[in-house]
């Protein structure tokens, strides 16, 4: 077995620690790019939404490396998701790739526990180490992606306020790149632990007032750099701090708390007004978090989506709603295989000055608020 997974942010960073632990043979997809995007797009139906076709470029660039069995998550849920597996297996056996082991990762509540543990087991059984190793291998991995989720999230909150222009955004790419490079989970531990510290002990000044942006969207594409034009790391050089709740390990923990309906209470309950049912993918969640983001002190929000999404357009068509009752501002950007990052700085940079006028314009307004208390004060002299 020579397993190989899809490149999603983080979580390639958590499985490649998960393999290593497990001491099965693994091939590492490399970094999303044009090539990645470009194989995909060639070879998947032209109306499947862009995470389908990263997966399977990663998928094809994997199995040209060696990779004979591709782990993905699926789900039977509404939208096109459920259909990735049997589309993925259909056209990789038409591109000649036959001997392919296919695990799917599908809830538990789906597809039973026993089906679970099955699938799950193959994956064990090509594992030479005992159970309880195993059992600590699942939960460093786990550690890992939690703890770049955790070094990420500092990153991009610090960059509105270093002292140092550019250190957050350069120090954030640096780990990465070695990250990829450890050897064992040990040294993943051990850079990870670092860099968090790093982040904790940084130069800042806190007098500063960055704009504040929440990214909220589709999770595949704003937790993979690559399918969102890296818009965090253009945050950073704007001194923009920014805020994203879907993550990985959020992932992880929400999919753990689903069977007893513990799932995102406070984004679901907060989206109850606007969207009181799932619609599928993450849909719910992103009204949710829009609905939030003023209470975090956020200055706007961005939505993210691959064309044609079908939770995301039916969450886009009530944001206008959420922007008009909480006079909050919200802007959307749709990716696909064509679109041109030029057009879309140039809409980020206007949301940005927009934003930037607003908050200047309410500052004005400050002291108007306290001539009231001078009023009375004179009127107690009299
Ligand atoms: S949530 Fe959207 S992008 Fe993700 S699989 Fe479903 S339709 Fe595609």
């Amino acid at each position: 077995m020579v397993i190989t997974f899809p490149n999603m942010g983080n979580v390639a960073l958590a499985m490649q620690t998960l393999c290593q632990s497990l001491k099965i043979p693994y091939v590492l997809p490399g970094r999303n790019n044009k090539a990645t995007l470009q194989i995909g797009s060639y070879y998947s139906p032209e109306e499947i939404c862009l995470p389908f076709k990263l997966v399977l470029g990663n998928f094809i660039q994997s199995i040209e490396k060696g990779a004979d069995t591709l782990l993905i998550t699926g789900s039977c849920g509404p939208c096109r998701f459920g259909e990735y597996c049997e589309l993925l297996m259909k056209i990789l056996s038409k591109l000649g790739y036959n001997n392919l082991d296919f695990i799917v990762a599908d809830l538990s509540s789906e597809i039973g526990i026993k089906e679970f543990m099955r699938r799950m087991s193959r994956i064990s059984a090509a594992s030479p180490i005992s159970r309880s190793d195993k059992i600590k291998a699942l939960y460093t991995a786990f550690k890992v992606v939690e703890l770049c989720d955790k070094i990420d999230a500092m990153a991009y909150h610090l960059a509105g306020y270093e002292t140092n222009k550019g250190e957050c955004k350069q120090v954030l790419n640096e780990y990465k790149t070695k990250a990829f490079e450890c050897k064992n989970p040990e040294e993943m531990m051990r850079l990870l632990d670092f860099y968090k510290k790093y982040f904790e002990n940084i130069s800042t000044n806190n007098n500063k007032d960055p704009l504040k942006i929440s990214i909220i969207g589709e999770i595949f594409t704003i937790i993979e750099p690559f399918s969102n034009f890296y818009i965090e790391e253009k945050l950073m050089d704007y001194g923009v701090s920014t805020r994203r709740t879907l993550s990985p390990s959020w992932w992880v923990k929400n999919l753990i708390l689903k069977p007893i309906k513990m799932d995102s209470k406070d984004i679901n309950r907060a989206a109850g007004e606007y969207m009181p049912y799932a619609v599928g993918g993450h849909g719910r969640e992103c009204v949710g978090e829009a609905v939030l983001a003023k209470g975090y002190g956020m200055d706007g929000a961005i939505q993210i989506y691959p064309l044609g999404c079908m939770p995301e357009v039916i969450a886009k068509s009530i944001l206008p709603a959420i922007q008009r009752d909480k006079d909050f501002p919200i802007m959307t950007l749709i990716v696909d295989e064509v679109a041109g990052e030029a057009g879309y700085i140039t809409r980020v940079e206007a949301f940005l000055d927009m934003l930037q006028s607003k908050k200047r314009h309410l500052k004005v307004q400050e002291p108007l608020v306290s001539r009231p208390v001078t009023v009375r004060c004179l009127g107690n002299h009299n």
